[in-house]
């Protein structure tokens, strides 16, 4: 069964106290839950230990944001798989836009990354998405469709059980401007028939796309509500528990 699920990207915001303290009212604000919908939160790297140890018990699962495209060796600064995964992280976020734009990040080292994680039992939020430029343009689809190409389409069915689709629309990030429910909805669709073309319409029904870019609590239920909306990746909204939890409810 499709999975519900509401992550919440902390970006490189909080100090280690001030994260711990966040984890704690997710947990605890979230706890009544209804047992489909899936809380997650991403922290940055510094701060996964404390922050496991919070959840533990919990029904919040633990991302990371990013990681190496290497299993191991000399990559000054980087954070391997099997690190995250011996912290108990389930998931980690990639090709979020910001990793895209900032710090050159290829479809081509998604892949690496994605089949890295896969391969140890790290489950991947793939993000996709256009730019203002593009959507402007109106490439969205063009563009949608080629980054879920380029990194899913390199893997088998059964390996995509463990990714989830996170579109975001560039314009959207950070900016308080939201993409209509009816906006997301006609790529979340086209982005579903996408993979549908390739793994078949049963295993692309069971994928989990979410939505991100100013998402919050008076926007989610109206995005919720779309047949091929199932939850949000969060960021601004994710930093208040309230505010998380708060979008969490509104399915
Ligand atoms: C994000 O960066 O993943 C995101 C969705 O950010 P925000 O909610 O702040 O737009």
């Amino acid at each position: 069964m499709r999975k519900y699920i509401v992550a919440g990207n902390w970006k490189m915001n909080t100090t280690v106290p001030e994260g711990v303290e966040l984890a704690k009212a997710v947990v605890e604000k979230g706890k009544d839950l209804p047992a489909n919908v899936e809380l997650v939160v991403a922290p940055p790297f510094t701060h996964l230990a404390p922050v496991a140890d919070v959840l533990k018990g919990s029904k919040v699962a633990l991302s990371a944001q990013n990681c190496a495209d290497h299993e191991k060796g000399a990559y000054t600064g980087e954070v391997a798989v099997n690190m995250l995964t011996s912290l108990g992280c389930k998931y980690t976020i990639l090709g979020h836009s910001e990793r895209r734009q900032y710090y050159g990040e290829t479809d081509e080292k998604l892949v690496e990354k994605t089949r890295l994680a896969l391969a140890n039992g790290l489950d991947v939020i793939l993000c996709v998405g256009e730019n203002l430029e593009e959507r402007e343009a109106g490439r969205h689809f063009d563009v949608c469709e080629a980054q879920i190409k380029n990194v899913l389409f390199n893997f088998s069915a059964e390996e995509l059980k463990h990714i989830v689709i996170a579109y975001e629309p560039v314009w959207a990030i950070g900016t308080g401007k939201t993409a209509t429910a009816a906006q997301a909805e006609e790529i979340h669709a086209f982005i579903r028939k996408t993979i549908a073309a390739q793994f078949g319409a049963e295993a692309a029904e069971e994928v989990s796309i979410l939505y991100g870019g100013s998402c919050k609590p008076s926007n989610a239920k109206e995005l919720f509500a779309e047949k091929d909306i199932d939850g949000g990746l969060i960021g601004g909204a994710a930093l208040k528990a309230d505010d998380f939890i708060g979008i969490a409810v509104s399915f």
